[in-house]
């Protein structure tokens, strides 16, 4: 049950492909701390693969680009950052872009999906394991997510089947890919099955459960702990940790002010890798019309 402050009480349903999909992949990465499944390869690829699936898919795509519109990119690129980011298990686009709509209209308001008022847990990963307590589903889109599909392609990962195939076949990918290199380097079976585990285990469940907990702590920590650049009338923070941890997510507050500009670190200690790949891309004519703006640099020009 969840205990409003107005306190009426909702029966909150469990959101069962998350609560088992969650459960599953975090016990799997804790078989990371077996030796047997450990490589070199593997842990590059956790490595590389927060980069690529969380940086690009969640935070440059997902956040930046299809809540914000913080810049313009190519169909074909629109497509697969959006398959990288359906990777990282962090629900379909759609969802995932009216949840954000919804908690930007509402920060630390009541029908903020995510806030720290309800409690730290829930605002970090509570909410995510029950169906919506104030909206379902379709009230969400209806309201915050029509842009999104309008196109068929997003209305098509709404199918669940496309969307748990899309997971379950990168699984499939990490795990084939390292057993091959096994067979094709003179591996006996057993190892290059070990190899084939280790890959998945580093490269699927380690690097996902990483990447949600940094998603996650933008929700919780940077509401809670950090600084504020600006006086937004919520409790957004710029969080170091997090601001580094998240490659630029974490500079919450500077987003909060401004959320429309794909350039979240503001102060020139305030790095951010995912803004910094939104330039590289622009350069190499991937990227266009991105919003750019630096409230702080404003003032200063101003001043
Ligand atoms: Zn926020
Ligand atoms: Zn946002």
């Amino acid at each position: 049950m969840l205990q409003t402050t107005t306190q009426t009480r909702i029966a909150l349903q469990p959101d069962w492909i998350n609560v088992i999909g969650i459960s599953f992949f975090h016990l799997m990465a804790l078989l990371a701390v077996f030796p047997a499944f450990f490589s070199w390869t593997g842990l590059i690829l956790a490595f590389l693969g927060n980069f690529v699936f969380g940086t690009l898919g969640i935070n440059l795509f997902y956040h930046r680009f299809l809540t914000h519109k913080g810049f313009q990119c190519p169909k074909w690129l629109e497509r697969v950052l959006a398959i990288l980011a359906v990777c990282c298990f962090q629900d379909s686009p759609a969802r995932w872009v009216a949840v954000h709509r919804r908690h930007h209209e509402f920060s630390d308001e009541e029908p903020d999906p995510h806030t720290p008022i309800r409690g730290f847990i829930w605002a970090h990963v509570g909410w995510v394991l029950v169906k919506s307590p104030d909206a379902s589903r379709l009230e969400l889109y209806a309201r915050y997510a029509k842009d999104v599909l309008r196109d068929p392609f997003y209305r098509k990962l709404e199918d669940p089947r496309i969307y748990v195939g899309i997971l379950a076949l990168q699984c499939i990918v990490f795990f084939g890919a390292g057993f091959l290199a096994g067979i094709l380097t003179g591996s006996d079976l057993q190892g290059s099955v070990l190899f084939g585990a280790s890959l998945l285990i580093w490269g699927v469940f380690v690097r996902t459960v990483f990447v949600w907990h940094a998603t996650w702590s933008v929700n919780s920590v940077t509401h809670v702990w950090g600084y504020q650049n600006y006086d937004t009338g919520e409790n957004s923070r710029n969080n170091i940790l997090i601001g580094f941890l998240t490659n630029g997510e974490g500079w919450h507050n500077n987003h909060h002010a401004d959320p429309r500009s794909a350039r979240h670190g503001h102060r020139p200690f305030e790095f951010d890798l995912t803004f910094l790949t939104i330039r590289l891309l622009a350069l190499m004519g991937l990227v266009w019309n991105i919003k750019d703006t630096n409230l702080i640099a404003k003032a200063d020009l101003a001043a």
